[in-house]
């Protein structure tokens, strides 16, 4: 039995700082945060779209964030004598706080004066960064199966409170890598944002589910990890996980991970499976940046129950995708993708399951 051990504080601007650690009493949350920080931005404000029966979160003030800064200035290292940055603490295993440039904060509003066609309401919720290893030139694929199960308790831990939180309806945890997709700090972090809706991707998919459920009789998440686990687009699999490139993949590099059993979100994740997912997404991430032998730029997300709805319905898996589809080219979501919603692959998904099976790790 793993335990991992959390500890709390708050930074100058009183945005929480949790640390996890292997090892109990790591004394991290004693240290202060001595900067003087502005007062944090208002939230943002949603909009209905009523087209697509959608929300989006209008966030002005995130256009002032820090943008790529030299190792030098990075927000995300330890804090030292002559430099105070996000982290009070000299040292961390893995650090998560709130982001000083959220799309989503604060508690559940009032709908505030808008078209009719378009109400308009604060953009509530929350945004955390998770900040997966102290030492700034690695990366996720290169952290040790131990760092990655510190990594899945402050998922879990986080997805656990923040589904708490006032306002919440969607805990989402996941990763941007790769300047080609626009992260603007090179510091392996990924981020958790508490949606205060149900996403239009997760909708879909649960309107999708309920729809087979009540044809069949089953669950379609088990039903597609089934149908996957005993094909040719499997990548890699061990007692607990396995991860296959879909039958309609929509990016060249694209892997689903899930676990055996069906559970809604990580939290209710047992300690085996949590210890398993480790070693199994690490060589998904490695065979990825070895079959060019360039790293990969990917997002990769996980997908988990609503807080209130579908939650029988979902299964949590990972989806993670990479745009880049020869050494030197990136996919672009150009005119069928990006104003119909309709991918066209360049990549059949068969043959980018090969590819990664067969890259020399
Ligand atoms: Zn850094």
């Amino acid at each position: 039995m793993t335990s991992i051990h959390r500890s709390t504080t708050t930074l100058a601007d009183g945005r929480e700082i949790h640390y996890f650690d292997a090892a109990p009493d790591s004394g991290r949350a004693s240290f202060v945060d001595g900067r003087a920080l502005p007062p944090r931005p208002p939230a943002g404000e949603l909009r209905y779209d009523a087209l697509r029966a959608e929300w989006v979160a209008v966030a002005a003030h995130r256009q002032t964030r820090t943008f790529l800064p030299p190792a030098s200035e990075c927000p995300l290292c330890p804090s030292t004598p002559q430099r105070a940055t996000e982290i009070p603490a000299p040292g961390y295993e893995v650090a998560v706080f709130e982001n000083l440039f959220p799309s989503f904060a604060g508690p559940a509003g009032h709908t505030l004066d808008g078209e009719s066609l378009s109400p308009r309401r604060p953009a509530a919720g929350r945004c955390e960064v998770v900040c997966f290893t102290p030492d700034h030139g690695s990366s996720f694929a290169s952290l040790e199966p131990r760092q990655v199960r510190v990594v899945m308790e402050a998922w879990a831990e986080r997805t656990a409170a923040m589904s708490g939180l006032d306002g919440v309806e969607q805990v989402f945890c996941f990763e941007n890598r790769g300047e080609e997709i626009g992260v603007t700090l090179h510091h392996p972090h990924g981020q958790i944002y508490g949606y205060p809706f149900v996403t239009p991707t997760t909708r879909r998919m649960l309107a999708s589910a309920e729809a087979h459920l009540l044809r069949t009789g089953r669950n379609l998440f088990a039903d597609v990890l089934a149908a996957e686990a005993a094909g040719e687009r499997v990548v890699a699999a061990n007692e607990h996980w396995t991860a296959f490139v879909p039958v309609a993949a929509r990016w060249p590099f694209e892997v689903h991970l899930y676990p055996h059993s069906h559970v809604p979100d990580l939290p209710a994740l047992s300690d085996v499976e949590r210890e398993a997912f480790g070693p199994i997404y690490l060589e998904v991430l490695r065979r990825l940046d070895a079959v060019y032998g360039v790293p990969m730029p990917y997002i990769s997300a996980w997908h988990q129950a609503p807080v209130r709805t579908g939650r029988d319905l979902s299964y949590a898996h990972l989806q993670l995708h990479s745009a880049r589809r020869a050494p030197n080219k990136l996919k672009f979501l150009a005119g069928s993708e990006s104003a119909m919603g309709a991918f066209i692959n360049d990549v059949a998904p068969e043959q980018a399951a090969k590819m990664l099976r067969e890259a020399s790790l």
